[in-house]
């Protein structure tokens, strides 16, 4: 019997190869690949038929349970060509692993992590070539799990879908790190303990919409999220982890339930740590944010995302007042930070724990 992690994934090319797009025209997530990786679950025969196919549109039926309650969960993460011509994925395992607990907390079947890993590497070997080669640009992997049943009512779906798309994406910053301006919501909350934040699924991203369109209309790029009960803890901003420097202490807030494992936050966490700084991932109320902003101890303020690996703050709205973080420049922290991650994605900076994997 051959186990997941060698269950055999076959591959079929495409015999129509799209045209690939100039890599100084690529935005994000508008253009896909030539093929999609594919797995089907049906209950009694478990996860089965691994496959590289070409893309194609996935036909369903109106009464699909996805399209109605919701049971589907995502993430995403990267692969990167190197300057030495090689191509790397950024924690391909722990993002797979991340997939499962995002499957756990949906009811829906887990994978084996190891062959999710391999369905990574499976999808971007069969499209390397269009892994962007200009600097800043990369490859988007999106692995999706939905829900299948053909039917109508509320319960675990019996069947399900595994696919992963791939799209190349532009340099996040085309002018070198910029920071944003973010607006904390008291109207508004994301997720509460005990419900789906720390899931990468769907509803999370549909329940954010209404404050996101309210932040932009009134300047800014992003929401900061307060803890659903008290509306006074800082929970994370946008689709980012927070992290803010007050004088000494790096702060983060805590994984409690309501926020997602980020894996560019851990892997920040980890290099601050290796650097020698004190971090505490620990409650911080948005008033001692805004308290520390005034009384000139909060020094940086970032966000970190797969997307835009670093992304810092330089302004920090709340209750009509504003908060210039910075004096809106990007900090040397922030922009370490973003440097080392960034070395270590295109292979130009020592792999000291073993983040990358060639494909
Ligand atoms: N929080 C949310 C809600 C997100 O969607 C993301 C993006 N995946 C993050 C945090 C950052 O996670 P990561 O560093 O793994 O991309």
């Amino acid at each position: 019997m051959t186990t997941a992690s060698e269950t055999p994934i076959s591959v079929t090319r495409t015999e129509r190869p799209s045209p690939r797009p100039e890599d100084g025209s690529l935005a994000f997530g508008k253009v896909f690949t030539d093929h999609m990786f594919l797995m089907d679950y049906e209950e009694g025969k478990g996860w089965h038929d691994p496959r590289v196919v070409p893309y194609e549109p996935l036909v369903m039926d109106p009464a699909t349970s996805v399209l109605h309650y919701g049971q589907a969960i995502f993430d995403g993460l990267k692969a990167f060509r190197g300057k030495d011509g090689r191509i790397r994925l950024f924690r391909a395992q722990r993002h797979a692993e991340r997939l499962n607990k995002s499957a756990r907390a949906l009811c829906i079947p887990e994978m084996d992590a190891d062959l999710i890993r391999r369905s990574f590497e499976a999808i971007v070997a069969a499209d390397a070539d269009w892994v962007p080669r200009k600097e800043g640009t990369s490859l988007y992997i999106r692995p999706t799990v939905i829900a299948r049943d053909v039917m109508l009512g509320v319960h675990p779906a019996h069947r399900y879908t595994y696919f992963v798309i791939c799209s190349p994406v532009g340099a996040y910053y085309k002018e070198g790190v910029k920071p944003v301006r973010i607006l904390a919501t008291d109207t508004h909350v994301r997720a509460v303990q005990g419900g789906l934040g720390e899931a990468k699924t769907a509803a999370n991203y549909a329940a954010s919409l209404s404050a996101q369109q309210e932040a932009e209309r009134a300047g800014y790029t992003q929401v900061l999220w307060l803890d659903g009960v008290e509306r006074k803890y800082i929970d994370e901003v946008g689709t980012m982890n927070i992290m803010m420097q007050i004088g000494d202490e790096i702060i983060t807030p805590p994984l409690a339930g309501t926020i997602l494992d980020g894996v560019t936050r851990n892997s920040a966490l980890q290099l601050l740590r290796d650097w020698g700084h004190t971090v505490s991932e620990r409650r911080i109320s948005i008033d001692e944010v805004m308290e520390a902003g005034r009384q000139g101890t909060l020094r940086e303020m970032w966000g970190t995302g797969t997307a835009a690996v670093v992304s810092p703050v330089g302004e920090l709205g709340y209750k009509g007042e504003k908060l210039v973080v910075g004096n809106g420049h990007t900090g040397l922290l922030t922009q370490k930070l973003y440097d080392s991650i960034v070395g270590i994605q295109y292979g130009t900076a020592p792999d000291a724990h073993g983040w990358t994997s060639v494909v």
